[in-house]
């Protein structure tokens, strides 16, 4: 099969192909050439990841043509949220940019990732319930239109300090359940092999045998 993965993030094309691979053929969007950004308007993880899949099939096999002259299969999308109990969910959809939303910046404005993780540590504070979860909806459209949405999730905890220099985002306080220790500490084989982006593309690869 021949897919495009709406991304250009190299992280995560290295590992949907690692998963998706041995069946699959895996295009970025800029080797399909689109280069629009894509508003992420959403109020849910899926609304976003069907957004992205919608806005990159409509592009390749109606705006262009550009899917069925390459014999593109289809197309899929991914959006992440990390959804602490404590907090009703939150900051689900806005995690990317939960701290700036909020106007929390304790590390200045640039430092997205540490103000994020500051702001979960901040909220969690004197709370005894640290359970949280990442989730990870995929949406695939295949060259007909034909939709389906799968997910992903990785349940864990909330550290009560940041700890690790690996991964990313909210890796240094992420404790996947089953470890005592953070993504960030953990060997990334390891972290790529339970996370929550790692089941969802198992998800994908599982439904399009
Ligand atoms: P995206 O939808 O994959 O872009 O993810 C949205 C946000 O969730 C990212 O900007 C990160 O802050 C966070 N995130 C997604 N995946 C991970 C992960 O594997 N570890 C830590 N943070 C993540």
């Amino acid at each position: 099969m021949r897919l495009v993965f709406a991304s250009n993030n190299a992280h995560k094309l290295e590992e949907v192909r690692a998963i998706l691979g041995k069946q699959t053929q895996i295009f970025s969007l800029r080797e399909v050439a689109f280069e629009e950004e894509i508003d992420e308007t959403g109020e849910t993880l899926e609304e976003n990841s069907l957004l992205k899949a919608q806005t990159v099939w409509k592009y390749l096999f109606q705006q262009t043509n550009i899917g069925n002259a390459q014999a593109i299969d289809g197309v899929f999308a991914d959006d992440t949220g990390l959804e602490i109990q404590a907090l009703g969910g939150k900051p689900g959809v806005h995690t990317a940019r939960w701290a700036a939303d909020e106007g929390f910046y304790p590390n200045g404005e640039t430092q997205t990732s540490g103000n994020n993780r500051a702001l979960a540590l901040h909220s969690l504070q004197g709370l005894t319930n640290r359970n949280a979860q990442f989730r990870t909806v995929v949406t695939y459209i295949q060259s007909n239109g034909r939709m389906q949405q799968l997910e992903g999730i990785v349940k864990g905890s909330i550290a009560k300090e940041e700890k690790g220099i690996g991964g990313f985002g909210y890796d240094p306080i992420f404790i996947p359940e089953g470890y005592d220790k953070t993504f960030a500490e953990l060997p990334a084989e390891l972290k790529n092999s339970i996370s929550h982006r790692a089941r969802a593309m198992k998800a994908l690869s599982e439904w399009l045998i």
